[in-house]
């Protein structure tokens, strides 16, 4: 094949460049650059068969002049085409086209000249109108691929590109696309068995029906083979960075007695986060590193998880940091977790972005020898001149904030080149099967439990001419001792005023709905100092506050377990698992709650959306839905393994693919040395490549 897209003919340098910018840099790009959609050239309509608002193809000459008007400065070319097709009373017997601006195409026509017709007719009598068909004066017969493209790169091109790699010359499609025909040397990554055992077409075969298809089952079962060559790649490396991970010595931790922890605790761990505890030490009493992810849906208490396994490596005598998404998380998690802790002697210490230069310092120096045993903090226990002096445990909380580097990053803080144990707090709860393929690099343990007592979160979808009404009720909870949350989405200066803004939203709500007397209105937002924050914070936890409206700044692990309403304002502005880590925030005690989703949106979808949320309580379901609507990429954020995001396979709609792929990697690698026989040699180096950029992704993200 072609070494460089400028050896083919028709790509200079600079559509070379555009192309880049497409994500095609290679020939192998290029055929991984798959159609968009696909238009059906294969059926003529006769012209009398042409029905209103249809959108056809047709064929015939042009039988009139071509007429040219203008109107202002859009010229309007005009002509008329019929076919053969016998005239029938009633029926179009003539095709009306007018092009708009398109001189270079009208310059092509004439009287009498063959033409083909593609797009949207409307029938009036004899006549079928069509406004900016394509028009073309010779045709490819079949299904014709629709590519996503940009300025400077024509659908022609791209096609014409793929005819020179795939066949080596540009010739029609008709003719070229007889059996035998792909002349490229396309190298096979797939080693026949697999293919056989799972019924998958040859990549040559693939790359041909996926561009050049005559039918769409050829489409379909193109995908279908290149997205499973894809998953395959992807569990490898996944299965690769595992490897690479317990290949670390770690450090071997002893069994240790968890009962006094466990006492200490104000409350009984359930059953479930028992389970996830010994599932996690048993990994530490390895001398391979864990590494392992524990979801479980709001309020299920992974915090405690947490804690029991800091404890458990400070009975080793190991250290163990906690790292949270934000500031005000790590400072709620040092705030719970240091009197608990402080009982056993455990030395507990936070250390955020805002902590004063010469206090991290001295943190950083007892750090260093030991004197501390539990640091919890922000991103900012990454940085470089932070050192253990044994750290045994890394616990990373509601990780979706954080990528793989950043955790690669910690693992290389261990003492005498040990790799610390990991462990993941997930904050959103995905279907298990998913969770499998996703954190396939990583142990997976779920608490499937939530504390006793627990009553469901009432949800209720309101128009905000409620907003009365709701907050008299609200009054009436803080009354009762109880207290509430309102959320407002983030604004930005300018946008859509109806969004509710944080502070003049709580002086509104003074001013028109709760009287200071009665309830002690206070607010929050990202852009605050930390240190106003903290206070806000800590007010309402004291109670001292009774109603906060806040951003979304509040939406992962806040714990003030006497709130007991939560208020969602413009709710159609987030996404379901979102609102469900909003929803999360109350229902934290065995208090009955409340959620009120506000929202004026008319859309009879999202209206249906927030119903069904209201519906719903199960976080994991929810978290399906959310997937399903919204799709990987923005519901994972920035969650990353360093890997690329898929080209062709689809999260929802391939779980089949996604599982055979995982049958098909586990069953080739079972061999250790799969990698040695000459038939896996293609699949080994594109799995290389592929892993070499996570790599190389996760490196360059630890130097910033
Ligand atoms: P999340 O899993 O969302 O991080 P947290 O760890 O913040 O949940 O716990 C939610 C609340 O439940 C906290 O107030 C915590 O003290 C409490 N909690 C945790 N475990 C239990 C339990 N076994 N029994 C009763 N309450 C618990
Ligand atoms: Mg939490």
């Amino acid at each position: 094949m072609e070494k460089s897209l400028t050896d083919i003919k028709g790509i200079g340098k600079k559509r070379a460049e555009i192309l880049e910018t497409m994500g095609v840099k290679t020939p192998e790009d290029l055929l991984e650059f798959l159609p968009r959609d696909y238009v059906d050239l294969t059926k003529i309509t006769p012209i009398s068969e042409v029905e209103d608002e249809q959108t056809v193809l047709v064929s015939g000459t042009v039988c009139s002049d071509i007429q040219t008007k203008y109107t202002g400065k859009i010229a309007l070319y005009i002509f008329e085409v019929s076919d053969d097709s016998p005239e029938q009373f009633g029926y179009p017997s003539t095709v009306r086209v007018t092009l708009f601006n398109q001189k270079f195409t009208a310059d092509k026509l004439s009287r009498g000249t063959r033409v083909y017709l593609y797009g949207k007719a409307q029938v009036f009598g004899r006549f079928a109108d069509m406004k900016s068909p394509k028009v073309e004066t010779d045709y490819e017969y079949g299904l014709r691929a629709i590519y996503p493209l940009k300025a400077g790169i024509s659908r022609r091109l791209i096609s014409n590109s793929l005819k020179c790699l795939l066949f080596g010359s540009m010739q029609k499609l008709p003719d070229i696309r007889s059996e035998g025909m792909v002349t490229a040397e396309i190298e096979d990554a797939l080693p026949l068995p697999m293919r056989e055992k799972y019924r998958l077409c040859p990549a040559k075969q693939a790359f041909l029906d996926i561009h050049f298809p005559t039918d769409l089952s050829q489409v379909q079962n193109a995908r279908k083979r290149l997205a499973f060559e894809e998953l395959l790649l992807f569990q490898i490396c996944l299965r690769m960075m595992k490897k690479r991970i317990k290949q670390q010595p770690a450090p071997k931790l002893e069994k240790k007695d968890l009962r006094p922890f466990q006492k200490a605790l104000p409350f009984t761990l359930t059953e479930a986060q028992r389970r996830v505890i010994e599932e996690a030490m048993k990994d530490m009493t390895r001398e391979v590193p864990m590494s392992r992810v524990v979801q479980g849906d709001v309020g299920s208490g992974k915090t405690a998880v947490a804690a029991a396994l800091c404890y458990f490596a400070f009975q080793n005598g190991g250290q163990a940091c906690l790292m949270a998404p934000t500031e005000i998380l790590a400072i709620q998690h040092f705030n719970d977790l240091e009197p608990l802790l402080a009982k056993f002697h455990i030395v507990v210490a936070l250390m955020t972005g805002s902590t004063p230069k010469k206090e991290k310092s001295t943190i950083k120096t007892a750090l260093s020898q030991g004197k501390i045993h539990l640091i919890i903090g922000t991103h900012s226990l990454i940085e470089e001149d932070v050192i253990f002096q044994n750290l045994t445990l890394a616990v990373t909380d509601e990780q979706h904030r954080f990528g793989v580097n950043q955790r690669a990053a910690l693992s290389a803080k261990g003492k005498n080149g040990l790799c610390p144990h990991v462990l993941v707090m997930s904050a959103t709860p995905i279907p298990r099967s998913l969770a499998m393929i996703l954190y396939g690099d990583m142990d997976l343990s779920v608490i499937d439990q939530l504390p006793p007592g627990r009553k469901k979160v009432s949800t209720f979808l309101l128009d905000s001419e409620y907003n009365r009404k709701m907050y008299g009720y609200v009054a009436e909870e803080v009354n009762r001792g109880n207290q509430a949350y309102v959320v407002c989405p983030l604004v930005e200066e300018g946008e859509n005023i109806n969004l509710k803004a944080v502070e003049s939203f709580a002086e509104e709500l003074k001013k028109d709905y709760l009287p200071p007397e009665k309830v002690k209105v206070g607010y929050m937002h990202g852009k605050m100092p930390p240190k106003l924050k903290d206070q806000v914070l800590k007010d309402f936890a004291e109670n001292k506050i009774n109603l906060l409206v806040s951003t979304t700044v509040i939406e992962v692990g806040v714990n003030v377990p006497n709130a007991t309403v939560m208020i969602i304002q413009n709710a159609e502005r987030f996404g379901l698992s979102q609102l469900h880590q909003l929803r999360g925030r109350v229902g934290r005690s065995d208090k009955k709650s409340y959620c009120f989703l506000i929202s004026d949106a008319k859309n009879p979808e999202t209206r249906e959306r927030l119903n069904a949320f209201c519906r719903n309580n199960d976080g994991f379901e929810i978290s399906k839905t959310d997937l399903q609507l919204r799709g990987p990429g923005d519901f994972f954020g920035n969650r990353q393994h360093g890997l690329p995001p898929f080209k062709i396979a689809d999260l929802v709609n391939d779980m089949d693919l996604f599982l055979s792929a995982r049958e098909a990697a586990d069953a080739l690698m079972a061999d250790p040395q799969w990698h040695k026989q000459p038939e896996n040699q293609a699949l080994k180096h594109k799995a290389a490549k592929l892993f070499l950029l996570a790599d190389r992704q996760t490196k360059s993200a630890n130097t910033i």
